[in-house]
């Protein structure tokens, strides 16, 4: 049986992300982690591929520039309340990729900097042994001292090793249309918008529609999410998004039917544990940011902290891993999530509206929370109290 020091179950960027967190800790581990991946890159990832400006920040961290194509963004267009629509304008609010490059470029930056990458090899059991832990793929079983949970929403390692914990399961639905079908001015304009409108008819959640590139070709990518639980039914949300990809066609394109596909996200909760002995969870398999589902920037994050602890297990030779949880739940990266886990209750509750209009009414608030959103200019790690005093400073401002 083959023995690694680390493997990593998924190579989407949480699992390349604490690989390359890892080599960068650590160079002498080249050759001693391991990444599994059920599908072979460049593959196919259900996503929108908004890259928050922070998400540029962990990539310089780790010395990738981003030479995928991608679209920048520097407007944004939100409706929040019928009849009126607030626009933001701020240079590099987003640039957007295609997931197949992106993971695949992260997948390749991390394999030539030493990490070994086996794929088309599902992960199907995860038993526990002396010294760590059994993996049994498809094709063969491998010896672990650590395990990283990187498989995603569903993840197999958070279910059979740590024990699945009922969570709310958001779900977001997509598709592409080419900008040439549609009257959408939003892909000249560098702009990507976000309707939230339909919160008032119970969803909880947003429809998008993103400007993205796919082979050189411009596209809008429109989708809606929902946080589930008690929102709307799939068949609701289905109709939802395909009235929206109706309202963008042209009079001629507008009978076209486009494929929704859609996938669910698993939203953190501070109070779930993300870690038990020998085994680390990390990005969507630990739990994703669940107002709007954003995740590769925490995916990249939590490729940070579990390579601190792993190097540290595996130099003190515990690998209990018990205060990984509380680390993560205790820094800036856990708090932020805390607060849009809590934001989400404003947002979508019963409160909606008064928390929409206020943000409608203050232009230095939108600012604010979108520098703390985007993680610009550091407000990411500021406290709470900072940014309402910032906001209250100059309030009420009309825009
Ligand atoms: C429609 C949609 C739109 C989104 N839009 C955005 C956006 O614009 N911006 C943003 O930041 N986030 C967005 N997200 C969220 C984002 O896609 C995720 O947060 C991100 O992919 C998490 O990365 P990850 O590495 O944790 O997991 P994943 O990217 O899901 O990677 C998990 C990997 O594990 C592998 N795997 C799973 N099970 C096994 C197994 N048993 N054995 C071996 N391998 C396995 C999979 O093949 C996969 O490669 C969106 C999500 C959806 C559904």
């Amino acid at each position: 049986m083959e023995c690694f020091d680390v493997i990593i179950i998924g190579s989407g960027p949480a699992g390349t992300a604490t690989a390359l967190n890892l080599l960068r800790a650590d160079p002498a581990l080249a050759g001693s982690i391991l990444l599994l991946d059920k599908a072979v890159h460049p593959r196919e990832k259900i996503c929108a591929g908004g890259l928050i400006p922070h998400t540029l920040d962990c990539l310089n961290a780790l010395e990738i520039p981003l030479s995928v194509p991608h679209v920048q963004v520097n407007r944004a267009r939100v409706q929040a309340l019928p009849g009126q629509e607030v626009v933001c304008e701020e240079g590099g609010m987003c640039s957007i990729i295609r997931r197949n490059e992106f993971d695949f470029l992260l997948v390749r930056t991390a394999t030539e900097r030493g990490a070994e990458i086996r794929q088309g090899e599902k992960v199907i059991q995860l038993v526990r042994e002396p010294g760590g832990i059994r993996v049994m793929t498809e094709r063969t079983t491998y010896h672990a001292r650590v395990v990283v949970g990187a498989d995603g929403s569903g993840s197999r390692v958070r279910r059979q090793l740590i024990g699945q914990t009922r969570q709310p399961v958001g779900k977001a639905m997509m598709a592409d249309v080419p900008v040439s079908e549609t009257d959408w001015v939003g892909f000249v304009q560098q702009r990507y918008d976000f309707n939230f409108l339909p919160v008032q008819d119970g969803l909880r959640g947003y429809l998008w529609a993103f400007p993205c590139l796919i082979d050189q070709v411009p596209h809008v990518n429109l989708g809606i999410y929902s946080l589930g639980v008690d929102s709307l039914s799939n068949a609701a949300l289905q109709d939802c998004l395909s009235a929206e990809i109706s309202a963008f066609r042209t009079a001629q394109t507008s009978g076209q039917t486009r494929r929704l596909r859609a996938f669910p996200i698993y939203g953190y909760a501070p109070e779930r544990p993300l870690a038990a002995p020998h085994v680390v969870l990390v990005g969507d398999a630990a739990g994703a940011e669940p107002l709007m589902g954003e995740g590769i920037s925490f995916a990249l994050e939590y490729g940070a902290f579990a390579a601190q602890a792993i190097c540290e297990a595996l130099r003190t030779k515990d690998c209990s891993f018990d205060a990984y949880t509380r680390t993560v739940v205790q820094s800036w990266f856990g708090k932020k999530l805390a607060r849009l886990a809590f934001a989400t209750k404003l947002f979508y509750g019963r409160t909606a509206r008064l928390w929409f209009t206020l943000a409608a009414r203050s232009t230095r608030l939108q600012s604010i929370g979108l520098k703390w959103y985007n993680g610009v200019d550091g407000w990411h790690q500021r406290s709470g109290w900072d940014a309402v005093r910032a906001v209250i400073r100059r309030y009420p401002q009309q825009p």
